[in-house]
């Protein structure tokens, strides 16, 4: 008789992991065909119609331009007053979204180990690691250059728009078109990070670039936004987009906040955020933590179909392990 594996008692606890979602992963991708009617329509509930971390974004976003993002107005002409006024908000909000998830799930221990990827828990006391700690080491990273980053290209877009360089619209004159734009941004920015994400992993780039980034192998909310400089510029690239796709600048300030504090959610290292024992706020995924774990797979994000087209998906399963472990053997043998 077959010895009863750990996972016969608890079907989402393995030896690799303190909790998976069902394996092997299902596809919830809306680039599906034929379309499903009704699938599609989950997915703009579940994503447009709750208070989803998307929604939340927007009301963010809407929020800082009504309050404390300078207006188009004064980002006519560059000065250091409105650039600074950029640069502190964005600080602030890193922190406080990528800290206090931090503070949540890691320090205070608000949901102990319940939907908890990995078993392990943050680096200390590793050289791996500058000031020896991983968690200080991803907030150097994410606060120097993320922050500094993500606001040159948010002031450079501004200062494009203001300028009418870039061309704008407002959600009054194409209601539909803002609308349709924030559906499809973080659609555009799935496909942007899913080829700047396979370039970062040619053995070149990522020696010397995307392995700071893949020191965490364990992640945490500050993991998310820790990356080299170099990284930083190439997965921030993705606002460019505004610059010949007529926007509003709510639609840059969602951009922005999904690239940088978005990150610390997605590498929350726990699937959901619980309240009163619901699932109450979807944070990372398994999909990325796989990518974490075992490198040369998911590359992209679970919705978007690129990674299943092109042979690189990960499902959870051990022959999806052993897969990737062969292909990475090729990659680095060439
Ligand atoms: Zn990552
Ligand atoms: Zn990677």
């Amino acid at each position: 008789m077959k010895a009863p594996a750990m996972s016969d008692t608890n079907p989402n606890q393995s030896r690799e992991w303190n909790y998976h979602p069902d394996l092997p992963l299902n596809n919830p991708s809306i680039f599906q065909w034929p379309p499903r009617a009704g699938f599609l329509a989950r997915w703009v509930i579940n994503n447009w119609l709750t208070l989803s971390e998307r929604v939340m974004m927007v009301i963010l976003a809407v929020a800082l331009w009504l309050f404390f993002y300078p207006s188009l107005e004064a980002a006519e002409s560059f000065a250091f007053g409105w650039v600074l006024q950029v640069w502190l908000i964005n600080l602030i909000m890193v922190i406080v979204v990528a800290g206090g998830l931090h503070w949540y799930f890691y320090m205070r221990q608000g949901q102990g180990e319940t939907l908890k990827f990995d078993r392990r828990a943050l680096a200390k006391g590793n050289r791996l690691w500058n000031f020896s700690d991983q968690v200080h080491d991803n907030m150097f990273w994410s606060l120097t250059s993320g922050v500094a980053q993500l606001t040159a290209f948010q002031v450079v877009t501004m200062w494009l728009m203001a300028n009418g360089i870039a061309p704008t619209i407002t959600p009054v004159d194409h209601p539909i078109w803002f609308v349709l734009s924030l559906i499809l941004l973080p659609i555009w920015s799935a496909f942007h990070f899913y080829w700047v994400h396979r370039l970062l992993h040619v053995p070149f780039l990522y020696k010397r670039v995307h392995s700071l980034h893949h020191r965490n192998v364990n992640i945490g909310p500050w993991s998310g936004f820790s990356m080299h400089p170099a990284e930083h510029f190439l997965y921030l690239s993705s606002l460019c987009i505004h610059w010949i796709v007529p926007s509003d600048p709510i639609l840059v300030f969602f951009h922005v906040i999904y690239l940088g504090p978005g990150a610390a959610m997605t590498h929350a290292g726990y699937e959901d955020l619980l309240i009163k024992d619901k699932r109450r706020l979807a944070l990372g995924t398994f999909y990325h933590q796989l990518h974490h774990r075992y490198y040369e797979c998911n590359y992209g994000n679970q919705e978007m179909p690129w990674d299943r087209w092109f042979g690189t998906f990960h499902d959870g399963s051990n022959e999806a392990t052993e897969r990737t472990r062969a292909f990475k053997k090729r990659m680095y043998s060439q």
